[in-house]
């Protein structure tokens, strides 16, 4: 089942012309992977997915439905940054709750609700014990695993993660890779998870993508992308050392 299709996405930032016409489908409860050269629209893309940044031509659906003319509120995503951008001045859960506190969801969730969803969360995340701690207490992975959490919070169908482990030292990112594909498969998202590590995408994606020149160069399963590159760029690219 399709969870997530693009048409004719068109972007441009004045004279820069991002997106051509570009066509991507995604299945539903996938885990993809999103690569390509530095400046070549990935963020932009999982902006304009969130409903962050508006396209200048195309459709975006949801489950078949257009949501372009949604805001980011409204659809049913969660994303993470590489910067975090915590709230420095509350408490782990405070960042956590954040998002259910807007003023939109005023009265949908109830004192216990919310109290449930900050405990299940932090469980998942194995920050229960943090939960206190300001932001500033806290180790680059701890900020990591709030952030993942605050972006889970309203258990969003749809996760997007921009580079997350990016600024995580080697050992850490490793770990955090099945922990993603943990996260994933509990919470049943449709997962797109953008890095420039290319040894990252083949081991954690179903499905592939890479992006060249506002196009897509080549996608499909990752181990057929490696072994069956079909243009010398996707060959260069993909055995490049990250
Ligand atoms: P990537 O994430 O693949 O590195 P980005 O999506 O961040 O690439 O950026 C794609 C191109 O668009 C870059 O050249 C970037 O400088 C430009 N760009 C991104 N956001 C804006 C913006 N808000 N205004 C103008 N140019 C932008
Ligand atoms: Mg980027």
């Amino acid at each position: 089942m399709t969870k997530i299709k693009l048409k004719g996405l068109q972007k441009s930032f004045g004279a820069l012309n991002i997106f051509k016409d570009l066509d991507l489908t995604i299945e539903d409860q996938s885990y993809v992977c999103l690569i390509g050269p530095s400046g070549c629209g990935k963020s932009t893309l999982m902006r304009i997915i969130a409903g962050l940044e508006e396209a200048d031509g195309g459709q975006i659906l949801f489950d078949g439905e257009d949501v372009s003319a949604l805001g980011c509120a409204d659809r049913d995503v969660g994303m993470a940054f590489q910067n975090y951008a915590l709230y420095p001045h509350l408490d782990v859960a405070g960042n956590l709750k954040f998002p259910l506190l807007a003023p939109r969801h005023r009265g949908l969730y109830s004192k216990k609700e919310i109290a449930d969803r900050v405990d299940s969360v932090a469980e998942l995340l194995e920050i229960s014990h943090l939960l206190h701690r300001t932001i500033g207490q806290l180790s680059g992975g701890q900020q990591q695993r709030v952030s993942l959490g605050r972006s889970l919070i309203r258990r969003p169908k749809v996760l997007l993660l921009d580079e997350p482990v990016t600024h995580l030292d080697a050992r850490l990112r490793y770990a955090m890779r099945s922990e993603l594909r943990r996260i994933h498969e509990v919470m049943g998202t449709t997962t797109i998870h953008v890095t420039h590590d290319q040894q990252e995408a083949l081991a954690m994606s179903d499905h592939l993508v890479l992006l060249r020149d506002g196009g897509i160069e080549q996608q499909g399963p990752p181990m057929e992308i490696y072994t069956e590159p079909q243009t010398s760029f996707t060959a260069g690219f993909l055995g490049d050392p990250p």
